[in-house]
């Protein structure tokens, strides 16, 4: 049996809107690409139910539909899409190489990574649950806030992002609790006084959230305080989460500049990485948009980048 590696043009790892964005680009410019969907194929999309806010979309559709038309339109263009995490890597060479579930050996021309990030979550049985169920517990007040207009919800979290997403809902709802676990903000300054002069956003510091009540839906939270260690209700109909994201990038580290989070840095004004030949799209480089259209935006860049560098390199 030969042990020869395969050898691609094109490689992209990880199949959110930034992947098949990049696909589709790729493919259309004869690049016949090969996408490895990875652990979660679809991506963070797939967790989620509606998405309102992706343009061209102006009755919704929802997160998992939404990853299956684009990878059908992948598809259409002969995007080879595999079953398959990259486990592995050395980018030691000119020729790239990658390891898919640590045994098949895939050399490539160029790579463009799209591996997204997760949300982290408290992890309580119950907020687990809903969030599952689409029953009112979310990491992302943007796509979301839009379905809890008019209710009073809660959002756990003290940095940036909780402090931009809680300001964010108090423009759609009539009372915003935020919970703190410290008995401060590790946000900006700048952040944190947008927040104290929102009126109707309430800080409670020192609060853990113990449990998730609702069968089907939110209707609460068990709250304790963990200086009294009092324990409360607090009657919310969501749940928003804004305790920080990892992005997918272990794999990279050694080869690729990472900020102290891990995400992906790149090139200003492109998706090219420190290393020639290897470019990155969505969640993996960004901390601040995070959204499926931003995504899909810089896939489309990492294409089109990939495309010209081979070109550049009298290989396309
Ligand atoms: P951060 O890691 O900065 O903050 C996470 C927050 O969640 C912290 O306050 C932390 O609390 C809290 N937290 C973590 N785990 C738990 C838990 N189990 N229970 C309760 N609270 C918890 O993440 P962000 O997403 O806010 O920001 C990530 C990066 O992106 C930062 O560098 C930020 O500056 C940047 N950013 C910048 C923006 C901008 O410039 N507009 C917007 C958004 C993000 P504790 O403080 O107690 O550790």
């Amino acid at each position: 049996m030969s042990t020869t590696p395969e050898h691609v043009k094109c490689l992209i790892i990880g199949s959110g809107p930034a992947g098949y964005s990049a696909a589709i680009y790729a493919a259309r410019a004869d690049m016949k690409p090969v996408l490895y969907e990875g652990p979660l194929p679809g991506g963070q999309l797939t967790q989620t139910t509606e998405v309102e806010n992706y343009p061209g979309y102006p009755d919704g559709r929802t997160g998992p539909e939404m990853m299956e038309d684009l990878k059908k339109q992948a598809l259409r263009f002969e995007t080879d899409v595999r079953h398959g995490w990259v486990t592995k890597v050395d980018f030691s060479g000119p020729v790239h190489k990658v390891w898919v579930d640590d045994t098949k050996e895939v050399h490539a021309d160029t790579v463009i990574i799209s591996t997204g990030a997760n949300a982290k979550w408290l992890g309580l049985p119950n907020e687990i649950r809903l969030r599952d169920s689409g029953g009112g517990v979310t990491a992302c007040a943007v796509c979301d806030g839009f379905f809890y207009r008019g209710q009073t919800v809660a959002l756990v979290g003290a940095g940036d992002s909780a402090c931009e997403e809680a300001t964010y809902l108090a423009k759609l709802c009539p009372k915003v609790y935020m919970l703190v676990r410290k008995d401060e903000f590790r946000a900006s300054k700048a952040m944190v006084h947008r927040v104290e002069n929102t009126p109707n956003i309430e800080v409670l510091f020192n609060t853990e959230v113990k449990d998730v009540i609702g069968a089907d839906k939110v209707e609460g939270l068990t709250i304790v305080n963990n200086k009294t260690r009092v324990e409360s209700r607090l009657d919310v109909t969501g749940l928003f989460l804004a305790i920080g994201h990892k992005p997918a990038t272990d794999i990279f580290q050694g080869w690729l500049d990472m900020d102290e989070q891990g995400y992906i840095k790149h090139k200003p004004d492109s998706t090219h990485t420190n290393l020639p030949g290897v470019f990155v799209a969505g969640d993996a480089a960004d901390k601040v948009y995070r959204q499926a259209i931003t995504s899909a935006g810089t896939g489309c860049m990492a294409a089109l980048d990939a495309e010209r560098w081979l070109a550049a390199q009298g290989r396309h």
